[in-house]
């Protein structure tokens, strides 16, 4: 790739550029001017010379002194620096008078061609440092007043009779004007020289002006708002500087005005990673996520939704290992919410809390003694990071390659106690980013916190909205709302639905017998048998006064009667302590199934009551599964 130059760089290189071209554009048209004159004052020089020597020479005829013009030549030549001066005759001359005074007979082409054609003319040899003029000017004879060749002369009018040649050695003015040029050469370098000093002490201000801005502007990029640019202008370049560094300083003030009011807002300080602009695009992009997150929580419909939330959250913020505890701070015991298990739980059911797929990062004591827990029994964050053996019960499982994990326990209040505890596992080598997210987890949190707690006061309403008070088992509302659910989902997965009607025989007698006290304990321990005799998804509802409805989730077909038969010989077998003392009572059962017998939930509890009470009708203590004829 082509490397940048700096404006520094590109101005010094262009001055250089044209100052070259200008003093070379100088240079040569000095040294054509001084040729041109040098050329030009020869001419006229050697023009008069030649004249001069050409009118002396005729006098010198005419007096009958032409043997002494050696003298008067040699005088000539001297007097005007000539490097030669000679005469020439022409063939007519050489003929009357004979050749003597031509010393050398040897002719210049220039020469030659004067003789022949008549005409003066001139020559210039010169190589750089050396010039030689050469001119010749023909002897014509003519018959004026003053001057008659032809008296003595055997020529026509107008006959060249010989020549003048002169040669001027221009070497010295060609040398001269060599030194000019190199005194210009020298001055004009002086002052291209000092002109470039003076343009780059001028500009260099204003180039590190542009280096300045190009690093703020850098840094500007990066977030970075600290650089101001001081320069010593009070043009236009002062004006850009001070643009450039109140810009930066409005910035900076807003940037960590938006971050100081969101850290009030969300109650904790902000990420900072030095970009403030990245900073503030984080925080605004968590604050609407924050945002978003409490809006969405208030729609789900329990806590369980808004739990599971909260840990694709973590996810995204790449804590993965993490463990939520619900606290019953009335019978003094913890369970564990993980995502298997909110995943598999059925909301508002029982099996949501302990199961086999949640794991404990600490000791089972917690479990059922809410107080061993530190994180529940102060009230505050429990930070291992801080103090690595802060809390005896966090016993993480042995992790393969000898991580060092740490835990940060947050409690959630709920009615003034804590009611969840949000456990954070972290490996100590990657606490960094766990504590750099951890603001934003703690944001979630408190926004989330008022939202669980009215979710949980609302469940635990529900939840007594649905379950009967003595027995502890569901009612038959809660039966209305999840008989057709349990419907449509056995027909989703192609199963069977049982449905086993138990009635207590001959209850009436033990109220009559015991009082209504005795009844009840009656009722609640056959309740505890039947309930402790189905699965932990089956759903067993108190229909009526003494009849209780078990729905049986994914019955394998005529299994229902198996169950009941179960249920009835334990119930039998069972003594039942009461104050007065033991009794054993017997329930008669009749069953039916959905969709063998009814397409419809009703249909099939109907049905139900119908094989109970053929059994009842039948002597009682007994299993009956429906069958169509029993209508009749
Ligand atoms: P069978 O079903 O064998 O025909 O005889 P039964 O004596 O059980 O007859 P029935 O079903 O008519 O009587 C139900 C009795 O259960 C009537 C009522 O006094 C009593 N009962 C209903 N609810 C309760 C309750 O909550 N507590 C107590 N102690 N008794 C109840
Ligand atoms: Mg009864
Ligand atoms: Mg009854």
């Amino acid at each position: 790739m082509k490397p940048i130059r700096s404006i520094k760089t590109k101005l010094i290189i262009r001055i250089i550029i044209v100052f070259v071209l200008l003093s070379m554009v100088l240079q040569a048209i000095m040294f054509y001017s001084f040729r041109y004159l040098s050329i030009d004052s020869a001419q006229e020089k050697a023009s008069t010379v030649a004249e001069l020597t050409r009118d002396a020479i005729t006098s010198f005829m005419i007096l009958g002194v032409y043997d002494k013009r050696s003298v008067f030549l040699d005088r000539i030549k001297y007097a005007y620096g000539l490097k030669e001066l000679k005469i020439l005759r022409g063939a007519n001359v050489v003929k009357q008078y004979g050749g003597v005074f031509i010393k050398d007979q040897v002719k210049s082409p220039l020469e030659q061609s004067v003789l022949d054609t008549g005409n003066k003319d001139f020559s210039l040899q010169e190589t750089f440092v050396n010039a030689e003029f050469s001119l010749v000017i023909p002897y014509k004879a003519l018959s004026d007043h003053k001057v008659r060749c032809l008296n003595c002369h055997n020529a026509t009018e107008g006959e060249v009779l010989g020549a003048i040649s002169l040669v001027m050695d221009l070497s010295k003015h060609r040398k001269q004007s060599i030194s000019i040029m190199s005194y210009m050469i020298i001055i004009s370098l002086v002052f291209s020289i000092g002109t470039l000093y003076i343009i780059y002490v001028f500009f260099k201000p204003y180039t590190e002006l542009f280096q300045r801005l190009k690093f703020g502007f850098q840094k500007t990029q990066e977030g970075d708002f600290s650089e101001t640019i001081e320069v010593p202008l009070l043009d236009e370049a002062g004006d850009v500087a001070k643009g450039f560094n109140s810009m930066s300083e409005n910035l900076s003030k807003t940037l960590s005005s938006i971050s100081s009011r969101v850290s009030l807002l969300i109650g904790h300080e902000v990420l900072k990673s030095g970009n403030a602009i990245k900073d503030t695009e984080n925080t605004v992009d968590n604050l609407v996520k924050i945002y978003n997150f409490k809006r969405t929580i208030e729609k789900d419909s329990n806590r369980i939704e808004i739990f599971l939330r909260f840990q694709q959250i973590l996810q995204e913020m790449g804590i993965t290992t993490y463990c939520i505890y619900e606290i019953d701070n009335q019978k003094n015991v913890m369970s564990i919410i993980s995502s298997d298990s909110l995943l598999n739980g059925v909301p508002g059911s029982k099996d949501i809390s302990t199961s086999p797929a949640c794991i404990s990062y600490c000791n089972d004591v917690i479990l059922n003694n809410v107080h061993e827990c530190r994180a529940k029994r102060t009230g505050n964050i429990v930070d291992s990071k801080e103090f690595p053996a802060i809390c005896f019960h966090f016993t993480p499982p042995k992790i393969v390659g000898a991580v060092n994990l740490c835990h940060l326990c947050i409690p959630l209040y709920v009615g003034g106690h804590v009611g969840y505890i949000i456990q954070l596992i972290y490996p100590f080598e990657g606490s960094d980013h766990f504590h750099s997210v951890l603001p934003y987890v703690k944001s979630y949190l408190q926004e989330g916190e008022p939202v669980i707690q009215a979710k949980t006061f609302m469940e635990l309403l529900r939840g007594q909205s649905l379950v009967d008070q003595l027995t502890g088992l569901y009612n038959r509302r809660y039966m209305d709302e999840i008989g057709p659910k349990l419907c449509a989902q056995a027909l989703r997965r192609n199963t069977i639905l049982g449905i086993l009607m138990i009635d207590i025989d001959f209850f009436k007698q033990v109220n009559d017998d015991y009082g209504h006290d005795v009844g009840d304990i009656v009722l609640k321990n056959v309740a505890t048998l039947i309930n402790s005799s189905v699965r932990e998804s089956d759903i067993v509802v108190r229909y009526g006064g003494e009849e209780i409805i078990i729905l049986l989730v994914d019955a394998v077909s005529a299994k229902a009667v198996d169950i009941a038969e179960k249920i009835r010989i334990r119930i039998e077998e069972t003594p039942i302590e009461h104050p007065s003392g033991v009794l054993k009572k017997t329930v008669s059962i009749g069953a039916s199934e959905y969709p063998t017998n009814a397409n419809k939930f009703y249909q099939c509890v109907k049905y139900a009551d119908v094989a109970l009470y053929k059994a009842k009708h039948d002597g009682r203590n007994r299993v009956y599964s429906f069958s169509k004829d029993m209508l009749e």
